[in-house]
């Protein structure tokens, strides 16, 4: 092994970044997790989460990573042969419908492009097909992480709206929350998926739902088995929250990542992320000329703030390219998921992050891209310049 010199590049949509202050404040002799002293922790850890998720409902936390979230959230909200509607976007939505089905609930897709995701005309249809509201959720993954495409969940609740349709509306937020506007309460959304590890600038290691009172009062006659993430059990616990012991650290993390967050300023957070954004796009326009890669989203409007998907040009490996960036370059960039694996490679965006770091992961794209072979427009770095510069 050759050692790697300076600081790694981590340019992966997500776990990401941590910034050195929330690190040391997780550093830190184990506490009790029922001693008074975390106890405050955790509740203005829990108050500042309701306050970047824009929500006055309740918020149940798991020792989980994302997926733990994703079930509880099923779990806890519905019953065995229920039938929810997932809105395809990509992996991410396969995997959340895949799970759906293996608890026992069944599920119909409207289906989607995943370079445009979905239309919302096809879900105004199923909707007003479903005269008989045997649809108790939809599904919608609000920044598919996989494709770098964004849902726009103020048109989904206005179809639900329109079609007078009562279903729950469950969205997660894994990679949007902390980095793309997102209002729970105003949007009428009834179950939030959120993780420690990406727009939180944590580790990896807690998941979290955010619950409206139509989704508490649904949560009543939910049937599916569960106990680790039952939310009747956690109301009786402590922390109203955890069946088991509480990842005391990532709370003290919490606390410093919510205080640099609420610094920044909520908005100026969202809006550095569209900036660090646009740049990227505009780097990958310019390596699109002469048959490059090209942005993997064919629908501007919905361009993700927190992650960039990269179609590679035909008969070239963007896994070959991932490596030359990591290998000399010391920059990890995301690998395409499942049938993407080899075909895109994706630029994470979100969290701690500012223009150096970001162009320094371009300029290392743009020199993996020369000594990959793979044909491209020069001249990337330099656009995102003249973006940041004038932005
Ligand atoms: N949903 C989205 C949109 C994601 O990006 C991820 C992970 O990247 C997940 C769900 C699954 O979360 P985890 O890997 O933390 O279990």
């Amino acid at each position: 092994m050759t050692r790697k010199t300076g600081r790694q590049f981590f340019a992966n949509p997500g776990p990401t970044n941590i910034p050195d202050s929330v690190l040391r404040a997780m550093d830190r002799a184990t506490i009790d997790f029922n001693d008074p002293e975390f106890t405050a922790v955790f509740d203005q850890g829990v108050a500042g989460l309701k306050r970047v998720l824009r929500t006055q409902g309740e918020v149940f936390l798991y020792t989980a990573s994302g997926h733990g979230a994703w079930e509880a959230t099923l779990q806890n909200l519905l019953s065995r042969g229920d039938t929810v509607l997932v809105l395809e976007s990509g992996w991410f939505s396969e995997g959340w419908a895949v799970m759906a089905n293996k608890l026992g609930v069944q599920y119909q897709t409207v289906s989607a492009d995943w370079r445009r995701g979905v239309d919302m005309t096809a879900l105004q249809a199923a909707l007003k097909q479903d005269t008989t509201h045997k649809i108790k959720a939809v599904l919608a993954v609000h920044n598919e992480t996989a494709t770098g495409l964004s849902t726009p969940l103020q048109d989904v609740r206005a179809a639900l709206d329109a079609a007078g349709h009562p279903a729950l509306l469950l969205v997660d937020t894994i990679s949007s929350l902390g980095s793309l506007e997102f209002r729970m309460d105003d949007w009428g959304i009834d179950g939030v998926v959120g993780g420690s590890q990406k727009g939180l600038m944590l580790p990896t290691g807690f998941s979290f739902t955010a619950v409206s009172a139509k989704g508490m009062e649904a949560h009543k006659a939910a049937d599916l088995s569960r106990h680790y993430f039952d939310w009747s059990v956690m109301m009786t616990r402590p922390q109203r929250s955890f069946v088991g012991t509480v990842p005391t650290s990532l709370f003290y993390g919490l606390q410093e990542s919510l205080r640099l967050i609420e610094l920044e300023g909520l908005d100026q957070v969202i809006a550095r992320h569209h900036r660090l954004a646009e740049a990227a796009r505009r780097a990958v326009r310019a390596w699109s000329g002469n048959n490059g890669p090209q942005l993997f989203g064919l629908d501007p409007a919905r361009l993700s703030d927190s992650v960039t998907a990269v179609l590679m040009p035909d008969g070239h490996n963007a896994n070959a390219m991932r490596k030359i960036a990591l290998d000399r370059f010391n920059v990890s960039l995301g690998g395409g998921l499942g049938k993407l694996d080899g075909q895109v490679f994706r630029i994470g965006h979100l969290g701690d992050l500012n223009e150096p770091m970001l162009l320094g992961t371009l300029g290392a794209i743009e020199m993996s891209l020369r000594l990959t072979d793979v044909p491209h427009g020069r001249g990337g770095v330099d656009a995102a310049m003249d973006w940041l510069a004038a932005a």
